[in-house]
């Protein structure tokens, strides 16, 4: 059986970085399974699961486009460090929930200057190149409640 529309496919996958730095890996882990053609997973790479079966190893480098999406200077901002107030102290790499006009989001510190702080709304992925490593474990039909969901259920998807 090959991956398609309305399967679920199961998979071992390793994301490392233009410089083959392990950014993420299921190792040691279960397989990720996610319904093919919903959107559950980077488009590049949901692309080349396509017609792939259960076995099959490759390697697929997934452009920014096509990963996380380009890096947007809009979403990076300065703001007070009073905007904080009851954080803590500061630093970077922290993360914090904020409110934008496009509704919740996760920003994380970038730079502090003074009382000027850098956050940056961007994917932490966002304008990197994907280099993924992957083998198909499964491939099987989605039940009708998938479809409908949208999501895979049971192992390696929703528990709910
Ligand atoms: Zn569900």
């Amino acid at each position: 059986m090959q991956i398609a529309d309305r399967c679920v496919a199961s998979f071992h996958y390793t994301l490392t970085n233009d410089k083959g730095e392990v950014l993420d890996s299921s190792s040691g882990r279960e397989p990720l399974a996610y319904l093919h053609g919903a959107g559950n997973i980077v488009p590049g790479l949901e692309k080349a699961m396509s017609g792939r079966a259960m076995g099959d190893k490759f390697a697929v480098d997934v452009t920014p486009e096509e990963g996380y999406g380009v890096h947007d200077p809009n979403l990076v901002q300065v703001v007070p460090k009073s905007a904080f107030r009851g954080a803590g102290e500061l630093r970077p790499g922290m993360q914090f929930r904020a409110d934008s006009s496009r509704g919740p989001m996760s920003v994380v510190i970038t730079a502090i200057r003074g009382e000027e702080v850098t956050v940056d709304g961007n994917h932490p992925l966002a304008g990197a190149t994907l280099h993924f490593q992957i083998e198909v474990t499964e491939v099987r039909q989605a039940s009708s409640e998938e479809l409908t969901h949208g999501h895979v259920h049971g192992p390696g998807g929703h528990h709910h």
